[in-house]
């Protein structure tokens, strides 16, 4: 039985043909942000979530894992840690690159932001091929901190991204097909 707000969720995630290139649909979360009822369900959803399963971290990906990782963090007590795209991070980072369709991307993480005894949540707005959480996940792992589940708001299940994720649990609300 599916929790009714699942469904507010997915209504209001618009979908964007060809962009920002021909043949890919862009889900954008921008319409969802401007329903603040619909917003609070999916933080609330994520809360109810995570509440009780000692977090200590919660890292969110750049950009749109900045809209839904704080307001998680701060509803459960945890820290926030930015994961940022390369050379934005002011202070000592570890890298990791991943591969893309066309090239490579990297993201980044402040040294010192993440303990060995952090339980860390990672946080972002849509899983494609998996290869950002994937980036992200080695990231905390090589800081020491234990990654106990990723969380996205949309999954494409065509692209078989929790594939990509060696078995770490991913929690997702809403499917496009
Ligand atoms: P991936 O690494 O292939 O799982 O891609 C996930 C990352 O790319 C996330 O940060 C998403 O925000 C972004 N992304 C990939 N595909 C889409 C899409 N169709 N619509 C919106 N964002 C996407």
């Amino acid at each position: 039985e599916e929790d009714p707000r699942i469904n507010s969720i997915r209504t209001k995630i618009r979908v964007v043909p060809n962009f920002p290139k021909q043949g890919i649909d862009f889900l954008d979360i921008t319409t969802l942000l401007l329903d603040p009822k619909v917003f609070k369900n999916t933080i609330d959803m994520f809360v109810e979530r995570y509440k009780n399963k000692n977090i200590s971290v919660v890292a969110g990906i750049e950009a749109r894992g900045f809209i839904f990782g704080p307001p998680i963090a701060l509803a459960i007590g945890a820290k926030f840690v930015p994961l940022r795209k390369p050379r934005k991070l002011p202070g000592e980072v570890i890298s990791e690159e991943y591969t893309l369709e066309y090239g490579s991307d990297c993201l980044e993480m402040h040294v010192g932001a993440v303990q060995h005894s952090d339980r860390a949540l990672v946080v972002d707005d849509l899983v494609a091929t998996g290869g950002t959480l994937c980036a992200a996940m080695n990231l905390l792992e090589r800081a020491g901190a234990e990654v106990v589940e990723c969380a996205c708001v949309i999954e494409l299940p065509a692209l078989k991204g929790r594939e990509r994720l060696n078995g770490k649990p991913l929690y997702i609300l809403v499917e496009y097909h």
